[in-house]
């Protein structure tokens, strides 16, 4: 189980008591779950961060050698 730990400042969106509000960081799914010890309020937020995506432009310099033997076993059998 992840680690709870209490929020200081937060007020509970239900029961609007301080400091009433405990989080623990879910790290497998990545959410940040949420509960209120005085009414059982509970929710959970995505802890993703939405970074826009870098479009790969490298392209492989590999060769295709099986290719060319292909190509000389094609030419010997011609001769
Ligand atoms: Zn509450």
């Amino acid at each position: 189980m992840s680690k709870k730990r209490f929020i200081a400042g937060v007020v509970c969106p239900k029961c609007g008591t301080l400091d009433s509000i405990m989080a623990a960081e879910d790290t497998e799914q990545q959410v940040l779950l949420r509960e209120c010890v005085e009414c059982g309020f509970h929710d959970r937020m995505s802890t993703v961060v939405n970074t826009p995506k870098e479009i790969q432009t490298r392209v492989s310099p590999d060769v295709d050698t099986t290719a060319k033997q292909e190509a000389v076993q094609v030419i010997k059998i011609l001769e």
